[in-house]
């Protein structure tokens, strides 16, 4: 009746897929920026523009630096090559208006854009406004002042339009990827980031000798509360059950909602004699709330070092619950090796 199925939400293998997507995109850009970038160089070459060339050269060895260090290593690269190719790329960009004047200028347009839509916020921000003012000031210093002002205009144009519109993408994708995570109806958490939140617990267990403890807590005849009293008064019952749990837990303490009236409590940084004392006394808190008007009962399982894996962890917790209902329900039950051989399958 309880039981949990996430071997879809394996934390391992997602992480796994979010990291080679990552270094997939920056191959990708690093791939596009030398095709870009080779043709452009070899003209510069030959028409005889030695300082942009080098320039160019500088940007395309130190991306491809960076790309062979990402197919190697697996890793984005550190810090210091990003810097390196970030400098080579705004000096190639604006260099050329130098040298060439108004023709010099036109890549500083989709370059603005690509670094806005490609790069981390903060460091897309710098780096245009690197290119912008580097643009501007070569500008102002070999055009006449009226067509400065009209490149320096549509620069302006290409940095905010882009800039902003850049902005309210990302923006909106945070927003997806927040509501990705939360059931709509209690503000709880969904089952799509426990395992890697779990995960997390084993992590510190082993370094950090940080113990915690899981409860789910069940509400008791739920069904007999949507028959009776309307499935709205169900919803009220369940998003009270969130809100108390909540409310009277810390804010390091995640709370999930596993499904239908199923909340999981993540404690952490706790041993288990405190985790059962607090879930004791939500029991007693959601049992004498008159939103709710039912009992509830909890399942709890300690964190310890012969649990292998975020399933076994919650697969006790689970059958913890089972046995809180099953000795008459509106009480806790802590897991216990015993408690595995009394449950019926
Ligand atoms: P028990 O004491 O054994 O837990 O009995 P129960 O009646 O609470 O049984 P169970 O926990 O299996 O109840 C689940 C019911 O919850 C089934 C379904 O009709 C109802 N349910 C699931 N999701 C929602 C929801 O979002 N809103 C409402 N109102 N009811 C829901
Ligand atoms: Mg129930």
């Amino acid at each position: 009746m309880y039981q949990f199925e996430l071997s879809k939400w394996n934390s391992a293998q997602a992480f796994q897929r979010e990291n080679r997507f990552k270094i997939r995109v920056w191959l990708f850009i690093i791939t596009i920026c030398c095709c870009v970038y080779t043709p452009l160089t070899l003209i510069n070459y030959a028409s005889g523009l030695y300082v942009i060339c080098a320039f160019n050269v500088a940007f395309i060895v130190s991306l491809l630096t960076t790309g062979t260090f990402v197919y190697l290593t697996k890793e984005e690269p550190p810090a210091l090559v990003v810097l390196i190719t970030l400098v080579t790329l705004v000096f190639s960009a604006t260099i050329p208006i130098y040298f060439m004047g108004i023709t010099g200028a036109l890549w500083c347009h989709p370059i603005i854009a690509a670094v806005f839509f490609v790069l981390p916020w903060r460091v897309a921000f710098f780096t245009n406004t690197a290119i912008f003012s580097f643009a501007c000031a070569f500008c102002i210093m070999v055009l006449e002042p009226k067509l400065s002002i009209r490149i320096i205009t549509s620069l302006v144009a290409t940095y905010l339009l882009v800039g902003f519109f850049s902005a309210r993408i990302r923006r909106i994708q945070r927003q997806l990827r927040e509501a990705s995570n939360v059931d709509p109806m209690t503000g709880a958490y969904n089952r799509r980031l426990l395992p890697d939140m779990l995960q997390d617990s084993f992590s510190k267990l082993k370094y950090d000798q940080e113990s915690s403890v899981i409860a789910v807590f069940d509400l008791d005849y739920f069904k007999h509360i949507n028959d009776n009293r309307g499935h709205a008064a169900g919803d009220l019952a369940i998003i009270e059950m969130v809100e108390e749990i909540k409310s009277n837990t810390r804010n390091v303490d995640n709370v999930y909602r596993l499904g239908g009236d199923e909340i999981l409590l993540h404690l952490r940084d706790i041993g288990e004699a405190e985790g059962y004392r607090l879930v004791s006394k939500l029991v007693v808190i959601l049992g004498n709330n008159e939103v709710i008007g039912t009992s509830s009962s909890a399942g709890l399982a300690s964190l310890s070092s012969d649990i292998n894996g975020v399933d076994e962890w919650l697969h006790r917790a689970d059958v913890a619950l089972y046995k809180a209902k099953e000795y008459g329900r509106n009480r806790v039950v802590a897991w216990r090796p015993e408690l595995e051989s009394m449950t019926l399958q």
